[in-house]
Order: structure tokens, then C-alpha cells, then sequence
């Protein structure tokens, strides 16, 4: 299997897209040059290009394809609710039954009292609800100036423009014009370059320091949430010391101040558990994802509260002023119950947790080379931190265009992997096999020996 299907024009595919498509997060100009890769076909972990080469995509899309391509079951779930009923909504007090029971799926599987679910296209307008719950949550408890949020530097919580605010990664927001004020960008538990001449426990109480002091100079009264990646993902797959999330959380709560975990990439088995939290023991007031829960296949987010949180939401007799057209969609909540099913039946949290810690050994033998500087990750999202200088961890010159020739040098050897100006995210599928594994690895060692 995997021969192209059909055959396509990429020459007039190429040309339409130059005259036509204003790619989101791309060089426009080195677009308009090279033009792009046009993908026409997926299955498993593979892709196929419209001349039928073949790759591995060792990023999943974006992180998000987890079940992996070409899903028959995820198709036939996606026709049958479109047959059924493609659209109702969820405002005014309606439901359809695929919604419901997702929400109920949710609730069953999400640790602790996280037993209230709301539901939007993506990890950005999951992000925003998120926040909005927060805040509504302090005003409806007479606290309505609790509104500020915490959050990190190298944090992506999306593009939408309070996500964006509590994004921590500058390029994002610096040519965008103003943003809402009151976000707080706090130190990332990043040991290889925050932690310098520290233990990591040390570390970490230097970052609960630095949390304590914050709250003391902004005033709890005035914080309604922190929000942060369990694992920390297009920043740079951060990883924190074990201790960091329980600390964290431990002074949140001595402060009233909620916890928000933004679970968009590590949930749904990325990380060798069902969720990111569960790799550190800690319970969220409100959990937001996206990507993993219909692996891509149609787009749907979504949050939930805790019981606590619902209870105060739910005492007023008013309206919940807060919701999207798509929120609930019918067709993408039948997907994503399709979908975790599968991710249970295959067991693709512990196949991740198994093959990621595989994959996180090999590449770490890169770290002979004089340019590795770091290799970290948790299951099956990693990168592979590259440094001008060990010693000094000196950072490559932009000019040296390093991630656009790690970009050409693995695309040529068949995989689709992140490569940026100083590193290489990979995040592939989570039925990925240790051969398959060894594969990218490969490609990877020898795409550095190329243009390292
Ligand atoms: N939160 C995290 C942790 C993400 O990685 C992303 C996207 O990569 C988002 C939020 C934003 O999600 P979306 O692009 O679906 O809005």
C-alpha cells in the first residue's frame, strides 16, 4: 500500500498556492520562492507528497495527529454523525448526543474533579474560555479585580489575542500592536539554560521564589489564574524537575490563585500517560486541550472545570455569556469519542511512553557530537537542542539559516520533523514503532552530519 492514488498536477498546485495562499507561521517570501511541499495522502505514520515520495511524519502534524493517518474508523465516525445531524448547537440549552457522551467520556477519564466540560475549535479559543471561566469565576465570588494571569516565557498557549498574551515566545506578539494588559511572564522550569550553577532543587525553589514574590508585589487579590504547559511544547519541549508542578500548585492554592493547565499537546497519551498532569500528580482548577482529542482529523478544544469551579458558574440564575458558534460541533465530538476509544484499545499512551523513552536514549548518543548541546523530552514529544559552543551554550548565528537546511537535509531523507533556527522538535505519531523510531533517528544524525 501507499503508492499515490491518485496522480496530481504539483506544478499547477505550486503556482495556485504562490498566487493564492497567505500561509499561517511560514516564510512568505521564501514561500513565494521555493513555493511549498504539498502533502495529498497519509497512513499510519507515513505521508505521501504529491510526486508520491514517501515520509515519515515524525511531527504528527502538528503535534496532534496521534492516532496516526488514514484512520478508516475516524472517517466512518465523521460521515455517520454528517449524516445524522452535522450541526446543532450547544448555546440555549441545546445538545446533540455525541457531545454529551464526550463530555461524559471526558469527565471519566480526566484525574480529580474535573467533571464539567465546554467545547471549541482549538487550543487557542480553549485557552481564552479558560481564562474568561477563571475571571467570571472570581467576579461571580465578588472579586471581580482578581484578573491578572500568571504564566511563562517560552509558553504557547495559541494566537488568538488572550492566548496570545499568555504566550511567552516575543516573535509571536512583537509586530501585532498591543495586547491586554495584566499578563505576568514568569521563569520556565528550564534547567539547561535558567539553571545555571544550580541543583535542580535548587532550581526549582529559586522559581517558587520568584512565584511568591510576584504574588507578593501584583497582590493575590489582584491574580485570578496561573496557566501553563505541564510539559512546555513549541517553546521547546521543556521539561520541568519532577518537584517544579507540585510546588507550583502547593502555593497557587495558599494564594486563592486558580491553576489552569493548558493539556493541548501533552494530553491524550503524548507524554506515556492519558495526560500531562499525571506525570507530576497534580489536579488543575480548569484543564484546557485541543489537537490529541480527534488527532486532527476535524478541529475541536474544549475545557474542564472542576466541581468546584462549575458549582459557583452554575448558583447565579443567569447566563453564561461565553461560547462559539462551534462550540459542541456534533461531527467532531462523534470523532473524538471515535478516537479515544482507540487511543484506550491500542493503549498509545504506554506505546509512547515505551517507544518515547527508546527514542529520547538514541538520540541522546547525538549528544557526542560537539554541537549537541541538550536532549529532553517525555514519551513522544523531544528536541534535540543544538549549540554553537558547549561550553558557553552559545547559540548559532540566525544568518547560518540552520533551520531552513536542517529542513531541506530531512525532508530529502523522508521525515517531517520541526526544525528551528536552533533545535529539532520531533513529536511523531504515538503508534510509532522502535524501528520506525530508529529510522528518524537515522535521518536525523544524518541530516547534522550534512549541514553541521
Ligand atoms: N496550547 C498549546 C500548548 C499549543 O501547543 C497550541 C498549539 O500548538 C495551542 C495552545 C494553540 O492551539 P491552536 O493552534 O489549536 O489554537
Amino acid at each position: 500500500t501507499g503508492a499515490a492514488q491518485e496522480t496530481w498536477n504539483t506544478a499547477d498546485l505550486v503556482r495556485k498556492d504562490k498566487a493564492h495562499m497567505l500561509h499561517p507561521v511560514s516564510n512568505l517570501r521564501q514561500l513565494q520562492e521555493y513555493g511549498p511541499l504539498v502533502m495529498a495522502r497519509g497512513e499510519g505514520v507515513y505521508l505521501w507528497d504529491t510526486d508520491g515520495k514517501r515520509y515519515i511524519d515524525a511531527f504528527a502534524g502538528l503535534w496532534n495527529v496521534n492516532v496516526g493517518h488514514g484512520r478508516r474508523e475516524l472517517a466512518d465516525a465523521m460521515r455517520e454523525q454528517g449524516e445524522r445531524l452535522a450541526f446543532s448547537p450547544t448555546f440555549f440549552g441545546l445538545a446533540t448526543p455525541p457531545t454529551i457522551e464526550l463530555a461524559a467520556k471526558l469527565a471519566s477519564l480526566f484525574p480529580g474533579d474535573l467533571n464539567y466540560f465546554n467545547f471549541t475549535s482549538g487550543g487557542a479559543e480553549s485557552n481564552e474560555t479558560a481564562i474568561k471561566i477563571a475571571r467570571y469565576y472570581w467576579a461571580l465570588r465578588g472579586k471581580p479585580d482578581k484578573v491578572k494571569v500568571l504564566s511563562r516565557m517560552m509558553a504557547y498557549h495559541g494566537i488568538a489575542m488572550g492566548a496570545l498574551s499568555a504566550t511567552g515566545i516575543p516573535a509571536y506578539w512583537q509586530d501585532f500592536g498591543p495586547r491586554p494588559a495584566g499578563f505576568i511572564h514568569l521563569t520556565p522550569p528550564y534547567y539547561y539554560r535558567h539553571g545555571e550553577g544550580m541543583t535542580e532543587d535548587e532550581f526549582v525553589d529559586s522559581l517558587v521564589r520568584e512565584l511568591e514574590e510576584t504574588i507578593q508585589r501584583e497582590g493575590a487579590d489582584t491574580i485570578a489564574a496561573f496557566i501553563g504547559e505541564p510539559i512546555q511544547g513549541a517553546g521547546g519541549v521543556v521539561v520541568p524537575p519532577d518537584r517544579y508542578w507540585p510546588a507550583i500548585a502547593e502555593v497557587l492554592r495558599r494564594h486563592d490563585i486558580l491553576l489552569i493547565l493548558d493539556e493541548v499537546i501533552t494530553g491524550f497519551g503524548r507524554t506515556g500517560t492519558l495526560f500531562g498532569m499525571q506525570q507530576y500528580g497534580i489536579t488543575p482548577d480548569i484543564v484546557s486541550f485541543a489537537k490529541g482529542v480527534t488527532s486532527g482529523y476535524v478541529p475541536l478544544g474544549g475545557v474542564g472545570v472542576s466541581s468546584k469551579i462549575f458549582d459557583v458558574l452554575a448558583e447565579p440564575d443567569r447566563v453564561f455569556m461565553h461560547g462559539f458558534t462551534y462550540s459542541g460541533h456534533p461531527v467532531a465530538c462523534a470523532v473524538a469519542l471515535r478516537n479515544i476509544q482507540i487511543i484506550e484499545e491500542e493503549n498509545l499512551a504506554a506505546n509512547a511512553g515505551e517507544v518515547g523513552a527508546y527514542m529520547i536514549g538514541e538520540l541522546s548518543k547525538l549528544l557526542e557530537r560537539p554541537y549537541v548541546g541538550n536532549v529532553r523530552g517525555k514519551g513522544l514529544m523531544m528536541l534535540v537542542e543544538l549549540v554553537a559552543d558547549k561550553e558557553t551554550k552559545a547559540k548559532f548565528d540566525p544568518a547560518q539559516n540552520l533551520g531552513g537546511r536542517l529542513q531541506a537535509a530531512t525532508r530529502k531523507r523522508g521525515i517531517i520533523v520541526r526544525c528551528n533556527p536552533d533545535s529539532i522538535a520531533i513529536a511523531p505519531p504515538l503508534i510509532l514503532t522502535k524501528e520506525e523510531a530508529s529510522t528518524v533517528v537515522e535521518a536525523i544524525a544524518d541530516s547534522l552530519t550534512e549541514v553541521l
